[in-house]
């Protein structure tokens, strides 16, 4: 008989976070469920690794682990400690508490978490919640398990992660869809402290994107589940042939010294 498929459960909004319960919940019959999850709220911290200290891991129940570092520290610790002699066959990071749509990415933790799956060579899945008056994290655990069981059934390149986003609403469907782009405005507030020192905050505004045509933040609004399959390819293909003589044009420079 074969093995019940090992999913490891992630997230950036740390070990508590409702989000990353009930969706631990809901994967139970799947398979064995693991939770390495950090021991509070990494929301935006991004790709980081921990370098510059020590990182404790902490066994909190039969299954679950907490990590005093980053997301990217927790699957790290779960891949290549924890579960080195049997890795997982799937890593599901979430369900975050609030978008990672479009150009807003590469911020995220919940994202990352799932990059580092990929890095490891396994096929991972970020979920994220638009979140306000009729939002549900039952209704997006249930879809989450779906999801989960046709990932862990069909084969896929654990190079391209699927990037999840609920809309805050019943939902319409479901779209493939690509990165949308945000309308960046000012969003720093200044304040000042009781001793009249001025401190910032970054942020404050809801984010506007730009209207686009199969974009997750037209899904997500239009009250559709959007898929995005993400890969870390960052190079932007069509520019090498535009930038090519530079080669010839700097690279002289550059011999010289
Ligand atoms: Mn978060």
């Amino acid at each position: 008989m074969p093995r019940m498929p090992r999913i490891l459960v992630t997230n950036d909004d740390g070990i508590y976070s409702e989000g990353l319960r009930k969706l631990a919940k809901a994967l139970e019959p799947l398979g064995e469920i693991v939770i390495v999850a950090p021991d509070r709220e990494q929301s935006a911290a991004s790709h980081a690794l921990t370098l510059n200290r020590p990182l404790r891991l902490l066994q909190i129940e039969e299954n679950e682990w907490i990590v005093d570092g980053t997301p990217t520290d927790c699957v790290n610790l779960a891949i290549l400690k924890l579960f080195k002699e049997q890795r997982p066959d799937l890593i599901v990071s979430g369900i975050n508490f609030g978008p990672n749509l479009g150009d807003d990415v590469t911020y995220s933790g919940t994202i990352s978490a799932a990059f580092e799956g990929a890095l490891l060579n396994i096929p991972s899945i970020a979920l994220s919640a638009l979140v306000g008056a009729h939002f549900s994290f039952n209704r997006c655990a249930a879809f989450a398990a779906e999801l989960t069981r046709v990932a862990l059934e069909q084969h896929r390149d654990p190079r391209i992660i699927l990037n999840v986003n609920f809309p805050n609403a019943e939902f319409e469907g479901v779209r493939i869809t690509k990165l949308g782009q945000r309308i960046y405005s000012e969003g720093i507030i200044e304040r000042l402290d009781p001793r009249g020192r001025k401190y910032y905050w970054i942020g404050g505004e809801p984010p506007v994107w730009h209207p686009g045509e199969g974009t997750d933040f037209e899904a997500v609004q239009q009250g559709f589940v959007s898929i995005t399959p993400l890969h870390l390819d960052l190079t932007h293909h069509a520019s090498i042939p535009r930038l090519k003589p530079l080669e010839e044009l700097l690279g002289q420079h550059a011999a010289k010294g």
